[in-house]
């Protein structure tokens, strides 16, 4: 349930239906808004009853939320979420555009795919130093080694920081390096990392499991907050289909199947929802054009070197390209 107070209802009325919500054993969630002061209730197994509210003062009305997620719905908060970075807003009117190697190999091809992303317009790097492989033999990333690279690339170019933690231990480790942390799509429902993920200062880009539903991509999302961070940027990554013409099918219709409902900025990797360099391109054009706050996008220099990830992986020039078709596209939406 949402209590949202009227324009100019006083502190004391406030603390009011808070104490009225701890009395009944549930918690409350002051739910920031330009519009209104509200203040949600969770932790409530079934309805509760409108009325101990509706008869304090100062109260306007008392919403049921029906969805199992609350404080990421926009039941909760009607108006789009801004996640800030450094200087840079994700969810606001610029795109966010994320690129770099899938994974860290060593300093100089992350400071070369680094200057050229940053060339074309990019503020965020991205690159692994902890990898999530399917395959035990595969190249597993760099690890600590990855994240001081990571640093340098930082110290370097200016450029901010976004890679996985991949546990819930490591977490602390790669929260000193990112100024983004992600949380992989093998990883959205390792929910001890979920938690820490909600302790923690920085912003979690969490990506969308390869067979989640909305809901559980979101009810993902709500274990973050629920432990205090509000900082949560969602990424639809391609989910598993019969489709053996790519390596995941993008879902496009998540974008508005989720603006719907959450007041969450979502971005889309078309990367590795495509894993075939010729449909990342076209992938990223119709992200922006059904409305993706942006895009996160792997760059790599030498892919047919690469360590991980090179057939999807974008050369510097096609990159550019990208940026300037999705630049377009973005003034016309
Ligand atoms: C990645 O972005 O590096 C990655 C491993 O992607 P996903 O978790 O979506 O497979
Ligand atoms: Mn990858």
């Amino acid at each position: 349930m949402l209590i949202v107070m009227e324009k100019n209802a006083t502190d004391d009325q406030i603390d009011q239906v808070i104490a009225k919500i701890k009395s009944i054993g549930f918690t409350p969630v002051p739910v920031p808004g330009t519009q209104r002061t509200a203040i949600g209730i969770v932790g409530n197994a079934g309805p509760v009853d409108a009325s101990l509210f509706l008869t304090i003062q100062g109260v306007k009305d008392a919403i049921p939320v029906s969805k199992p997620y609350k404080l990421v719905s926009r039941d909760f908060k009607p108006d789009d979420s801004q996640v800030q970075v450094g200087d840079v807003v994700i969810g606001g009117q610029d795109l966010a555009v994320i690129a770099g190697p899938c994974a860290v190999e060593n300093l100089e091809q992350c400071l070369t795919i680094a200057r050229e992303v940053r060339k074309a317009g990019v503020r965020l790097f991205r690159g692994g130093a902890f990898k999530p492989r399917t395959s035990p033999y595969s190249f597993q990333g760099l690890g600590e080694q990855g994240l001081e690279i990571l640093d340098k690339v930082r110290r370097e170019t200016g450029l901010l920081i976004v890679t996985e933690a991949i546990d819930h231990d490591n977490l602390a480790l790669v929260e000193e390096v990112a100024d983004i942390v992600q949380i992989g799509a093998r990883n959205m429902q390792n929910f001890t990392l979920l938690k820490r993920a909600g302790k923690s200062s920085r912003p979690i880009l969490l990506k969308r499991g390869m067979s989640a539903t909305i809901e559980e991509f979101l009810m993902a999302a709500e274990y973050i907050m629920s432990q205090g961070n509000h900082r949560i940027i969602l990424c639809e990554r391609g989910v598993r289909t019969f489709a053996d013409h790519s390596r995941n099918t993008l879902d496009l219709s998540a974008i508005p199947a989720v603006k719907a409902v959450s007041h969450l900025p979502i971005l889309v990797d078309p990367s590795h929802a495509a894993g075939k360099r010729d449909q990342v391109i076209p992938l990223s054009r119709g992200a922006v054009a059904v409305g993706a706050d942006g895009l996160m996008v792997e760059v790599h220099h030498d892919p047919a070197n690469a360590l991980s990830d090179g057939p999807q992986s974008l050369y510097p020039q096609q990159f550019e390209e990208l940026m300037r078709a999705v630049t377009a596209i973005a003034k016309l939406a």
